[in-house]
């Protein structure tokens, strides 16, 4: 061996040795997509605590004093932002210092008044202002993937003599999510344009829309907190009768009260349950956020050419 390679070897051996005997980064998640992210980037040097949990409604969730317990162990706490998990401010607060990196820094933010969802039309009280965030950028997998930078960028400085593992991981995953966004829009693009039609409960899939060429209509906004009125949702019964449109969905943490009577009352069949704001548990179906997208387009293309 030579002196240098030898040389090299002595110097990088401690660190790496105390890298990998160090115990995982402990990371803090608001929502089970944001934890799946760091699980990803991160793999074996994290442990990761996701408070809004798989199939939990983030929007109207209720932090117990056991999540601020767990925020004072955490060495990076990670946030959407854009007003979905305000509770983490909260939680934050009542931690001290902890570091924490939003997610959402620096994506290209959805508006309400940009789309042409009924949720601002009425609805709650931050739905009165056409200026408000759409939080749901995730749905949107090159939003998705500044998400990821962020997050890699944040657990390489908390961690910095992980730096390189976190490196190697974000590059991958990246890799990945770009792939899956390339398949995505091959998916759509089998669907006629004019039957991109899609109910779901809640305004989740802005972004979505957005970014793959989708038109999504919902009873309710952009949060889930409050009920839509009843004019609201018979106005959309005679827009789904009126456009034909069969692809309507249920969503894994809302309730589906609303959206089964609007199915019946207009005569169609709900196709099933999209992910939209939370994973599935480990052994359902969209454990991942690239499972998420796998299983959502599945249900989606059949829905829209009409073959449900
Ligand atoms: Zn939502």
């Amino acid at each position: 061996m030579h002196r240098r390679s030898l040389l090299a070897l002595a110097l990088a051996t401690p660190a790496l040795a105390r890298a990998q005997s160090a115990p995982p980064l402990p990371v803090v998640a608001s929502f089970s997509i944001l934890g799946d992210m760091v699980r990803q980037i991160g793999g074996d040097q994290v442990t990761v605590h996701v408070i809004a949990g798989p199939d939990v409604d983030a929007h109207s969730f209720q932090p117990r004093p056991s999540d601020a317990q767990a925020l004072r162990g955490a060495a990076l706490v990670v946030r959407n932002g854009l007003g979905f998990d305000t509770w983490m401010d909260r939680l934050l607060q009542a931690a001290g210092a902890t570091s924490a990196v939003t997610a959402t820094e620096g994506v290209a933010v959805r508006r309400l008044s940009d789309g042409d969802t009924q949720g601002h039309q009425h609805g709650h009280a931050h739905e009165h202002d056409a200026d408000a965030s759409d939080p749901h950028a995730w749905q949107d997998l090159r939003r998705g993937q500044v998400y990821v930078r962020n997050i890699a960028a944040a657990l390489q400085a908390a961690d910095p003599a992980r730096a390189d593992h976190f490196r190697r991981g974000v590059e991958a995953y990246l890799q990945r999510l770009a792939a899956l966004d390339g398949w995505v829009r091959a998916q759509i693009a089998t669907v006629p344009e004019a039957r991109r039609r899609v109910v779901t409960s809640h305004d989740a899939f802005g972004y979505f829309g957005d970014a793959y060429g989708v038109h999504f209509l919902a009873p309710q906004g952009i949060s889930t907190e409050s009920e839509p009125s009843a004019a609201q949702v018979a106005r959309l019964i005679r827009t789904l009768k009126r456009e034909g449109i069969t692809a309507v969905f249920l969503e894994n943490m809302a309730n589906p009260a609303t959206l089964q009577r609007l199915a019946t009352e207009a005569g169609v069949k709900v196709q099933g349950r999209l992910y939209a704001d939370a994973l599935s548990p480990a052994d359902g179906p969209a454990p991942t956020y690239e499972a998420m997208f796998r299983h959502n387009l599945g249900l989606l293309v059949r829905a829209m050419r009409g073959e449900g």
